[in-house]
């Protein structure tokens, strides 16, 4: 990189990463717990996609039973923690609590559910969950995210054999290698994989289906195959310039954020992330986190179509991040290394036929801001070579389409959930289609029986 950022100290890092939310004390859990109202309907409970029986764990920890209220939190969620410390939980449980309609702080949920889970694997994961013995069938997972561990989970307990297999070298998908180390580590995703293999789970990392083993082997070795893969291919911008020393991929840089080797990631001192969804705002605070002196989002539309949730909005500006709405990149300017980004101004054009405004450059509005680092976060795709491989998969608009009961996809022994099939949504809803999926899958070999 032509101006790389001055590195910091290591405990300068470490305080630019400090967890944006620190655990509760086992007081100020009990404080927490005892003011939730346990609401008869449990409009939380409705609002989390994986139907936590929250008001039963909360209960529990006000009582003292963070053992039951681990257990009560597993049986719906088998990557809780990564849940309780990620979650977008202002528009999920926390967002549906009773409490904001009285205009007071909704009860921390995401907060209390991470100190029962925190509390088990700090007291070594006591056994909460036998499986049933071995039914002599065998599920194939593809993928070690969050959507092929919950499937597997829930699988290992019914009595299958199940082998996940995950390309990269460490499982966990994007819970061990996107989210943000502000709000999780790597080795809490790693605390519940290693959850998941207690079950009796096998998991084949560094092993690539549909290059290591074919899909043909696949499917012969196992009587149902979940399909896990995530969305593996960053989208292109395809501007001229891209291939310049100093852009990055959004993805290619926060997977070396996430492990925590601070010094070894360079940053420019100016910072151009391209796009405004989470995931660009994830590298834009990042590259701030890691030292860049100036960061910027340059995005084509406006503040109201941003992707991104509001508080990673508010958060991105409380660490000096500078927005530019209507504002599309047109190149990346230098000779080697990048020297600057060449924008155009966007405004809204006349109504198409749907009454949609497209954006559209104000002509002669081009300008130039000189930048050492672009960060490419324009959004994620579905690994069309790899899911071609697969016979009679059908696919609509990159996803894998699924009956929504059952998660069978249209070749019947291949299911899949998560974001292959939604296109990219959130954790929890990775973990409560893997289940769900289990439960597809298990009717259906069931049935051939
Ligand atoms: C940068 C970033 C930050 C995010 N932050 C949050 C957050 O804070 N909170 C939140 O709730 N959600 C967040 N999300 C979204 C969330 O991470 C995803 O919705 C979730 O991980 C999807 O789970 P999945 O199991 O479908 O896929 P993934 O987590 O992507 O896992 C898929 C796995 O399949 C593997 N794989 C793919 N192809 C193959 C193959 N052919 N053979 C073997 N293995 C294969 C991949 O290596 C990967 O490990 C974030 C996403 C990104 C990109």
């Amino acid at each position: 990189m032509n101006n790389p950022a001055p590195k910091l100290s290591p405990e300068q890092y470490e305080q630019n990463f400090a967890e944006l939310h620190p655990p509760f004390t086992p007081n100020s859990a009990v404080a927490e717990a005892n003011r939730c109202l346990y609401c008869f309907d449990s409009p939380c409970m409705k609002a989390c996609p994986t139907h936590i029986d929250i008001s039963t764990f909360i209960k529990k920890i006000a009582t003292g039973n963070l053992k039951g209220s681990a257990k009560t939190i597993f049986e719906s969620n088998w990557v809780a923690l990564t849940c309780a410390k990620a979650c977008p939980v202002d528009v999920l449980c926390e967002g549906a609590c009773v409490y904001n309609e009285r205009g007071e702080e909704p009860i921390q949920i995401g907060r209390l559910q991470r100190f029962a889970i925190d509390t088990y694997f700090e007291r070594g994961m006591p056994q909460l969950f036998t499986p049933a013995p071995k039914n002599g069938k065998s599920v194939g997972i593809i993928g070690a995210g969050p959507a092929g561990l919950a499937c597997g989970a829930e699988l290992a307990l019914m009595g299958y054999e199940v082998v996940i297999y995950e390309g990269k070298p460490k499982p966990g998908g994007l819970d061990t290698w996107g989210i943000a180390p502000y709000k999780m580590t790597q080795q809490d995703s790693l605390n519940e994989v290693k959850l998941i293999e207690s079950f009796g789970v096998k998991i084949k990392t560094g092993v690539k289906i549909g290059h290591d083993i074919s899909i043909e082997a696949l499917s012969k070795n196992h009587d149902a195959v979940f399909i896990g893969v995530g969305l593996a291919v960053p989208a292109a911008l395809r501007i001229p310039g891209e291939e310049l020393d100093g852009v990055f991929n959004a993805l290619e840089f926060i997977e070396r954020v996430t492990t925590r080797k601070w010094k070894s990631v360079d940053v420019g001192k100016r910072v151009a992330v391209v796009g405004a969804g989470n995931t660009a705002i994830d590298a834009v605070t990042e590259a701030k986190r890691l030292g860049a002196e100036q960061v910027m989002i340059l995005y084509r539309r406006s503040r109201g179509e941003m992707s991104a949730y509001d508080f990673e909005y508010e958060l991105a500006k409380s660490d000096g991040v500078v927005f530019h709405f209507q504002t599309a990149p047109k190149r990346i300017v230098g000779t080697k290394h990048v020297e600057a980004i060449e924008c155009v101004k966007m405004q809204l054009g006349k109504p198409d036929g749907k009454g949609k405004r497209p954006a559209e450059p104000v002509p002669g509005s081009e300008f130039q801001i000189p930048v050492d680092m672009v960060i490419l976060s324009v959004g994620q795709q579905t690994d069309q070579t790899f899911l071609s491989q697969i016979p009679n998969l059908q696919i609509q608009n990159g996803r894998v389409v699924v009956n929504h009961e059952t998660f069978q996809t249209s070749n019947e022994k291949f299911f899949a959930g998560g974001d292959c099939i939604n296109g990219g949504k959130e954790v929890v809803n990775a973990a409560a289609d893997g289940k769900r999926a289990a439960h597809g899958i298990d009717k259906y070999i069931t049935s051939r029986r």
